[in-house]
C-alpha cells in the first residue's frame, strides 16, 4: 500500500478507538491541506532525515513522508497509536522508525541516522511544549539543522518577540540568541480536533552558524531570569540577583556590557543579553 492509499485520519482513529486523551494534550491535525503546509515549512527534505514529536495518528506525520524526508524518526508516549503509526511505516516503504518514549527524555542525537541534515517537526503537546524547546535550544553540540514546531499562540509569541514588546522576555532570548526564528504559520483552534483553547501558531528555528551562536547557555539563562523574573524594576536592582553569584554589582556588570542601569529588560536586545552574559562570565571567573 502507498501513502496515498490509507485511509482518512477519522477512519483511523474511529477503527482503533483512539480518542483524544486530554492529560496527553492531544489536539489532532486532520486535515491534509493543513498538515502539508506545515511540513512544506521544513523545506527539502530529500537529503534530511525527519523527527516528531508527538505523532498522535498520523496525520503530520503522513505529510512528513508524502513531502519526501530521507527517513522520519517519530517519537509517542501513548501507546495507543502504535498500530496506525505502524500502517502508515509499512506504506512508507521502510522510511518510518517509531519509537515509544517520552520525548523529554530522549536522546534524539544518538537515536537518527547522521549523513544528512536532521530536521525536528511537531504539533507539539501543550504541556511540554516549551521545555522540548529548551532543550533543543540548549543542545551543545546542535545535532539539528531546522524545527518547525506549532505551539499555543502565546508561546510562539514569546519566541519570535522583538524588545520592546510584552511578549519579549527570556524565551525571545534565549531563542533568537541561538537561532534565528520566524513565525510559520498561524493556525486557529477550530482546525484541530478536538479544539483547544486558545490558537496556534507554527515557528521556524534556524540554529545559528557556530561563530555567530552564543554559547554560554548557563550565564544567559541565569542574567534572563534575574533581569525578566522582576521586569517592572530597573535593571540595577532586578539584576541583583545574577550578579550576587559574582564578585561584582549589577551596576558593574551593566557598565561593563554598555546597558544603561537604570533601563528596563525588556528594552534590552538580544546583542545586550549577549554582552550582559559576557561580562557575568567575566565576573564570575
Ligand atoms: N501530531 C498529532 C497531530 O498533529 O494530529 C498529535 C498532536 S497532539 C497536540 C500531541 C501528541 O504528543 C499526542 O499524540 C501525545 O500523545 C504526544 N505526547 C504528549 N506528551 C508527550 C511526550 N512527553 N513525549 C512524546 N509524545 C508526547
Amino acid at each position: 500500500m502507498s501513502l496515498d492509499a490509507l485511509p482518512p485520519l477519522r477512519d483511523v482513529i474511529a477503527a482503533h478507538g483512539l480518542g483524544a486523551n486530554k492529560a496527553f494534550g492531544q489536539h489532532f491535525l486532520l486535515d491534509l491541506n493543513l498538515t502539508g503546509k506545515i511540513a512544506s515549512l521544513a523545506g527539502d527534505m530529500s537529503a534530511a532525515h525527519a523527527v516528531e514529536i508527538g505523532p498522535g495518528p498520523g496525520g503530520l506525520t503522513r505529510a512528513i513522508l508524502a513531502a519526501g524526508a530521507k527517513t522520519l524518526t517519530v517519537i509517542e508516549k501513548d501507546s495507543r497509536f502504535l498500530g496506525a503509526l505502524g500502517e502508515i511505516g509499512t506504506a512508507s516503504g521502510g522510511r518510518l522508525d517509531i519509537i515509544e518514549a517520552d520525548a523529554l527524555k530522549v536522546d534524539e542525537d544518538a537515536s537518527l541516522p547522521r549523513d544528512g541534515a536532521r530536521i525536528i517537526l511537531s504539533n507539539l503537546p501543550y504541556n511540554v511544549g516549551t521545555l522540548l524547546l529548551i532543550k533543543w535550544l540548549e543542545a551543545e553540540p546542535v545535532w539539528w539543522s531546522r524545527a518547525v514546531l506549532m505551539f499555543q499562540r502565546e508561546v510562539a509569541d514569546r519566541v519570535v518577540a522583538a524588545p520592546g514588546t510584552k511578549a519579549y522576555g527570556r524565551l525571545a532570548v534565549i531563542s533568537q540568541a541561538r537561532c534565528e526564528v520566524r513565525m510559520g504559520l498561524k493556525v486557529p483552534a477550530r482546525a484541530f480536533t478536538p479544539p483547544p483553547k486558545v490558537d496556534s501558531a507554527v515557528v521556524v528555528l534556524d540554529p545559528l552558524p557556530d561563530d555567530k551562536r552564543f554559547a554560554d547557555v548557563e550565564a544567559l539563562g541565569i542574567v534572563t531570569a534575574s533581569a525578566f523574573g522582576q521586569r517592572r524594576k530597573t535593571l540595577r536592582r532586578s539584576l541583583a540577583q545574577a550578579a550576587g553569584q559574582t564578585g561584582a554589582s549589577a551596576e558593574d556588570l551593566l557598565t561593563a556590557a554598555g546597558i544603561d542601569p537604570g533601563a528596563r529588560a525588556e528594552t534590552v536586545d538580544v546583542a545586550g543579553f549577549r554582552r550582559l552574559a559576557e561580562a557575568w562570565r567575566a565576573a564570575k571567573g
